[in-house]
């Protein structure tokens, strides 16, 4: 249903998304900093990693068992002329012999084929008998088979993690350079908000975006400015702002939905730029973006699963992006939906929920109110704009593992 009043047409996820890459493309941060693999972890990879190896560096076994020149064998057992074990380095395949080798242990110069263990007898003089056909190269890592010299391995812009960093270490590579850690202030609105461990008083709620922005944002790799509750007063909304010059974004929650009470909106219209989204998409909806003596500001909605869903959606990628990484979005798969949707919206929904037995299930209470729904949930079911469904009918799920790194 459109809302009364509504000046604009809401807009779309997609066109909010691809505005705010537009910007983060308009200000990269750019500065690099060197920093070994054990402190790599979840940061952005600032130039591409080239192999100066080859990987395996030389041939070798693939497994336990003997290598031997097919060309040497005719049939009859063969006398084991050296055993050669993983990080040794094995003296030429005396001719007409074969040597004992192990798992990951170079192959001698000469043999051009291993036979596995379980496929041989070893006669009581400890000859070798063959019992099966072979073929040359069987059983042999060739050298440079994952990678070659001069391969371009990792591409810049991509996020480290366990896999690439085992990567970087299997070529060498002691440190790796990545871009700086983005700065990000946050922000939270509202003169009803306490933080946890103080008394509530009348009308008082817990400040619980900060904790969900903060913690989210450490695991992006982000260097988090915790810059406190900030009370619904133009003054100290202009004072706060200005203190944060050396920041790169400032994230704040609250006080966008409501006219009158947004400071941040009223803050930025006087001493930087302003624009305010109408977003189709729920929870959310309002969102600030623009600038204040041109530091980058998000203003997110206040309601805990609005900021969530906001945050996940639009300012990761955003983020993300400011860091070079090309790919922003989630990963999703489509599930059938285990609930029926009769009203379609026109923002389209991101419900709270889970896969259970391959359906989509979803959160009694998708108040965008409750964090909760959240909690309980293991990603966001996204119903489209205009849509509805029947209960069986296929639905896109958002892993928040996709999206919580
Ligand atoms: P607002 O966007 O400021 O109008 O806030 C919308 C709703 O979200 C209100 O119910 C607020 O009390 C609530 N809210 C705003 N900020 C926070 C916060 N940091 N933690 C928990 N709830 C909040
Ligand atoms: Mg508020």
């Amino acid at each position: 249903m459109a809302e009364l009043g509504a000046a604009r047409p809401l807009m779309p996820v997609e066109e909010a998304l691809a505005r705010l890459l537009d910007l983060a493309e308009a200000s990269p941060i750019l500065e690099q900093e060197r920093v070994p693999l054990a402190q790599a972890d979840g940061r952005v990879l600032a130039g591409a990693l080239v192999s100066s190896l080859d990987l395996p560096p030389w041939p070798n076994s693939a497994m336990d068992g003997y290598a031997l020149r097919l060309a040497d064998w005719s049939g009859e057992p063969l006398t084991v002329s050296q055993r050669i074990f993983a990080g040794q380095a094995p003296a030429p395949l005396l001719p007409g012999t074969c040597a004992r080798i192990f798992t990951g242990a170079p192959l001698p110069a000469g043999a051009d084929c291993v036979e596995m263990q379980e496929n041989v007898e070893v006669l009581p003089d400890q000859r070798v008998r063959f019992a099966h056909a072979m073929h040359a190269g069987q059983n042999i890592r060739p050298q440079g088979q994952e990678t070659r010299i001069g391969d371009q391995v990792l591409d810049a812009g991509m996020r480290l993690g366990p896999i690439e960093l085992g990567l970087a270490a299997s070529l060498g590579f002691a440190q790796v350079s990545v871009v700086r850690r983005p700065r990000v202030a946050v922000l939270s609105t509202g003169d009803e908000l306490v933080e946890p461990g103080l008394a509530l008083g009348p009308g008082q709620i817990y400040n619980s975006n900060r904790r969900v922005l903060c913690s989210w944002l450490a695991r992006l790799g982000c260097e988090v400015i915790d810059a406190g509750i900030l009370p619904d007063d133009l003054p100290k909304t202009r004072q706060r702002l200005g203190e944060l010059t050396h920041v790169d974004l400032i994230l704040s929650t609250g006080g966008v939905s409501v006219g009158e009470a947004d400071f941040l909106g009223i803050a930025l219209r006087e001493e930087g730029e302003l624009a305010l989204w109408k977003l189709a998409i729920k929870p959310g909806k309002p969102l600030t973006v623009g600038h204040f003596h041109g530091v980058p500001v998000i203003g997110l909605p206040g309601n805990p699963a609005s900021t969530l869903v906001t945050f996940a959606l639009l300012t990761r990628p955003y983020l993300l992006r400011r860091l070079g990484v090309a790919k922003v979005t989630p990963s999703q798969f489509a599930v059938p939906a285990d609930f029926s949707w009769a009203r379609p919206g026109d923002r389209r929904e991101y419900l709270r929920g889970r896969v259970e037995q391959g359906r989509a299930v979803i959160y009694p209470n998708q108040s965008s109110g409750v964090l909760r729904s959240a909690a309980w949930a293991e990603g966001l079911v996204e119903v489209l704009e205009g849509r509805t469904l029947a209960e069986g009918e296929w639905v896109n799920f958002i892993p928040f593992s996709e999206l919580l790194g």
